[in-house]
């Protein structure tokens, strides 16, 4: 597989303020890469500096251009969709068929505006004649997709593009970046907050935690604070009084991060019994959840759990034997109390 991105010894400040720390990331081309992570971790950063609107303090990002037959580089090459779009204060229309104006290729234009509408699920008729205002936010934010697909970009950057929309907006969405993908295999580059979007989108994960990756994986990312049991055990209080049990924390304010093969999900059955399962927790955790969502891990053809224990959710990745699963279902959530890697 070919790089679209070289990424090395990355380091990018703001201030005195360190907010990446990549020693090595490769983007391949054709591909569809999630960055996800906590608000803050870096993602917003490093789309831009992807998109080259900004440059790291230190290190090197390598871009590898598309090129034509002729062997130079299509013109137009990266994009990047902020999460806040900017429309102009004119019709979807003029919207749309402004970068191809600007370019003077405005062939067809009508016909490839109406192309790039439904991409994003949106009528011609109904829709070509609206002025900016006249749009729902998820509506405009597929108006600002279809302005940079309809220049079939060879890198698609986008930052959040689901965080204020309705689920057909998410749906529609999706369903734009799988086409840009097939059709002209362009390289995507996602940023978002809704993990199991992303995981049902993507190619690759990138897993960014205080500007750091953290795994390429699904991880589930406990934060603090962790209180000392005994001997190297700490624990986290969850909502129903339940306590999660993981060895080696440094401190209380540690991060745990869990991979989603090491966690177990069975059925609750009546005859469990969590007093005895208490006195074996120094090696194992148990803990009482509700199946939230099941999702289909795209990068790996797997189907991932999502566990609701109150307010935090566990994504636990399924055997190809696994019992029978329905979100809604009370179920045990097995955790080594070993299994966690830690970040101070
Ligand atoms: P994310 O997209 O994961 O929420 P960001 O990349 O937006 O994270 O932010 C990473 C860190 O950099 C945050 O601590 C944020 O406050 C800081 N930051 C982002 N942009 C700027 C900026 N232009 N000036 C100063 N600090 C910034």
């Amino acid at each position: 597989m070919k790089p679209a991105y070289l990424v090395q010894k990355l380091r990018h400040f703001y201030g005195r303020k360190q907010v990446l720390n990549i020693d090595e990331l490769t983007i391949e081309k054709h591909k569809i890469v999630g960055l996800v992570g906590p608000n803050g971790s870096g993602k917003s950063t490093l789309l831009r500096l992807l998109a080259f609107v900004e440059y790291p303090s230190e290190g090197k990002i390598t871009y590898f251009p598309v090129l034509e037959a002729d062997g130079r580089p299509l013109r137009f090459q990266i994009t990047l969709l902020c999460q806040e779009p900017y429309l102009l204060k004119r019709t979807v229309f003029a919207n749309i068929a402004y970068g191809l104006k600007i370019r003077k290729d405005t062939r067809n234009l009508h016909d490839r505006v109406a192309e790039a509408l439904e991409w994003v699920g949106l009528d011609y008729f109904s829709f070509a004649k609206r002025k900016w205002y006249e749009l729902s936010g998820g509506e405009a934010q597929r108006v600002a997709l279809a302005a940079r697909l309809i220049l079939k970009p060879s890198v698609l950057l986008l930052d959040e593009p689901t965080a204020s929309v309705d689920a057909e907006s998410a749906q529609r969405i999706r369903d734009a970046i799988l086409m840009a993908k097939s059709e002209w295999g362009a390289t995507i580059v996602i940023s978002s907050h809704d993990r199991n979007w992303l995981y049902e989108s993507c190619d690759q994960l990138v897993h960014l935690l205080r500007g750091h990756i953290i795994g390429s994986a699904a991880e589930n990312i406990v934060f603090g604070p962790w209180k000392w049991l005994n001997g190297t055990l700490w624990y986290k209080l969850l909502d129903g009084n339940q306590r999660l049990i993981l060895k080696g924390a440094e401190n209380e304010n540690s991060v745990a991060l869990l991979s989603p093969d090491s966690l177990i999900v069975r059925p609750l059955s009546e005859n469990f019994n969590f007093f005895d399962a208490e006195k074996t927790q120094r090696e194992v955790c148990y803990i009482n959840g509700i199946v939230s969502a099941l999702i289909m891990e795209r990068a790996t053809n797997n189907i991932l759990v999502s566990i609701a224990v109150g307010h935090i959710t566990f994504n636990a990745r399924l055997a190809s034997n696994h019992q029978m699963l329905y979100p809604g279902q009370k179920v045990i959530l097995e955790i080594p109390t070993d299994s966690a890697r830690w970040v101070s």
